[in-house]
């Protein structure tokens, strides 16, 4: 969210300075992994349905100014028990939208792709215009553009603590002190260090990524085998991401569970992925989409940072005229990325944005609200 804030102001010709404690595209926070799910039916709430479609224009955009291949549509295949949430609510999303997706019963989604295993009663739905991209190289990217219009990111600098002055904001970092107009924050699991006031509990999550190597190759490649989402009844979600000629290793079906992270602390060593998780998370693949789960190629683990009611924070800091908040992105933010720099673009700016972005406010955690 950094990096595309950064993008975005050095679009608009504004002196930016960029700060990431560690390497830009580093794996120990949220946005590494090789890949991450983008989809509009959005069954979390209809209202982040406007921001997606905005985000359309962002990733061509990204793409074409790096030269990089960022995203793939092989359509998500959403599936789940009777009377699924999430298959309702994503088909709800896409109604109220006008998103091309279709309703399946379990038997047609198993004919349109015979990889899969469904219980009969089952329903499912299709959203071809969704797929996966890649956040390491978007950041990375994201970045690079940034600095060759003039911004500056540091890297290897750790922001240690910031304060308000009556014409801006003072950043002491492990290096130096800058003092600047606006300050946006996007610490991610390190959020709640860097912003003491924001009067929200955020919890870092550690979840588990497990890369399958596949039984068929070429059934676990995209386009033939789309993204998949499936609502397992009374557990967590479980996803995996095909593999693809552009995949950096490691090589294999991508696939987590969504919704049994584990609360951690974000600057403790983090327990690297233990052989009993990742056999569980094959076995679990293995039930529903036997062709992808041969055996275990690696592991990693990742950073969820959840709000309370598992939705984004985007606002200003209480109280504060120069500093602007996005964090709390509970393990569903990266799809939002091209938008997120414009919506805090505009808010370092301008002080607001015309992108619906209310619902996200901190107002909702407040009593009186
Ligand atoms: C396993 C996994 C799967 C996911 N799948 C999806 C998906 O399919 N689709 C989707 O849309 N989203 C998904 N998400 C969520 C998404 O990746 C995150 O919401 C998003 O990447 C969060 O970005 P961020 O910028 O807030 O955090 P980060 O990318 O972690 O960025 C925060 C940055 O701040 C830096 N930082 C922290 N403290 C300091 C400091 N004091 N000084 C300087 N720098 C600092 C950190 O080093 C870090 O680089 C997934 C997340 C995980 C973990």
């Amino acid at each position: 969210m950094g990096a595309s804030a950064c993008m975005e102001l050095a679009r608009r010709g504004k002196r930016v300075l960029g700060i990431e404690r560690f390497r830009v595209g580093h794996d120990g926070g949220s946005t590494h992994g090789g890949s991450r799910i983008i989809r509009d039916c959005y069954f979390e709430h209809p209202n982040y349905v406007p921001l997606l479609l905005e985000c359309r224009e962002g990733w061509d955009r990204l793409e074409h100014d790096s030269g990089r291949r960022i995203v793939h549509r092989p359509g998500v295949l959403y599936a789940g028990g009777p009377g699924s949430e999430v298959v309702e609510k994503s088909l709800e999303s896409g109604a109220t939208h006008g998103i091309r997706c279709e309703r399946w019963s379990a038997t047609e989604a198993m004919k349109h792709f015979p990889q899969f295993r469904f219980p009969t009663d089952w329903c499912a739905m299709f959203e071809p215009g969704a797929g996966f991209a890649r956040p390491e190289r978007a950041v990375r990217a994201a970045c690079a553009i940034a600095r060759s219009l003039g911004a500056d990111v540091h890297e290897g600098e750790r922001v240690l603590r910031w304060e308000e002055f009556s014409g801006g904001v003072r950043v002491v970092t492990s290096q130096s002190t800058y003092e600047a107009g606006s300050l946006i924050l996007t610490a991610g699991a390190w959020m709640p260090a860097l912003a003491q006031s924001l009067g929200v509990a955020l919890q870092p999550q550690r979840v588990v990524v497990a890369w399958l190597q596949p039984v068929v190759k070429s059934s676990c490649e995209s386009p033939r085998m789309p993204v998949w989402y499936l609502d397992r009844p009374g557990t967590s979600g479980v996803y995996g991401v095909p593999m693809a000629d552009d995949q950096e290793p490691p090589l294999g079906v991508k696939v987590s569970t969504h919704g049994d992270g584990t609360p951690c602390d974000p600057e403790a060593v983090r327990v690297t992925a233990t052989e009993s998780e990742l056999e569980n998370i094959r076995k679990i693949a293995a039930s529903f989409v036997p062709c992808c789960a041969e055996r275990v190629v690696a592991g990693a683990t990742c950073l969820y940072t959840m709000t309370p009611d598992q939705h984004f924070v985007v606002d200003r800091m209480p109280g504060s005229k120069h500093v602007t908040v996005a964090c709390g992105f509970s393990g569903h933010g990266f799809k939002f990325m091209p938008v997120m720099g414009r919506i805090l673009a505009d808010m370092a700016c301008d002080g607001r944005t015309t992108l619906p972005v209310g619902f996200l406010g901190l107002g909702r955690f407040s009593t009186h609200a």
